[in-house]
């Protein structure tokens, strides 16, 4: 069902501190920024290989990047696989049984279609499907 990561979404406190460490010390660089409303978040997308490091910051206390930062702090948030057709990918998941969270395809960063499996039917990560 998945093809590969999509890319790692990683919760921080501080975007523009946290950039400095992921492009002057790794050096990676910064392919560009955008600010999803739905989901109170600063997205910064840095490309690596053939997939993609997005660091997250809220932009509102009671998103739930802030939430998530609050209750484990800053840390990898979730893994993000690739998916040719995220509706058949969501339904075949809830076929087999997993919790979904998105039951519908909803807008991700950088114009992607996403939908989140909750993390009690994954072994504990928060996985994303990504179709883009
Ligand atoms: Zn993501």
């Amino acid at each position: 069902m998945v093809k590969k990561v999509d890319h790692i979404g990683i919760a921080v406190k501080d975007l523009e501190e946290t950039l400095k460490f992921y492009q002057e010390i790794l050096g990676m660089d910064l392919q560009g920024t955008e600010i999803v409303e739905e989901q109170k978040v600063k997205v910064a997308f840095l490309p690596i290989g053939d997939t993609e490091v997005e660091l997250l910051e809220s932009t509102d206390k009671e998103g739930p990047i802030a939430k998530y930062v609050e209750k484990k702090g800053q840390g990898v948030q979730h893994i993000a696989y690739r998916v040719e057709n995220i509706e058949k990918a969501i339904e075949e998941m809830k076929e087999k049984g997993i919790r979904m969270i998105d039951e519908k395809p909803r807008y991700g960063a950088g114009g992607a279609k996403i939908a989140f499996a909750h993390p009690k039917s994954t072994h504990g990560v928060l996985i994303e499907l990504c179709e883009r």
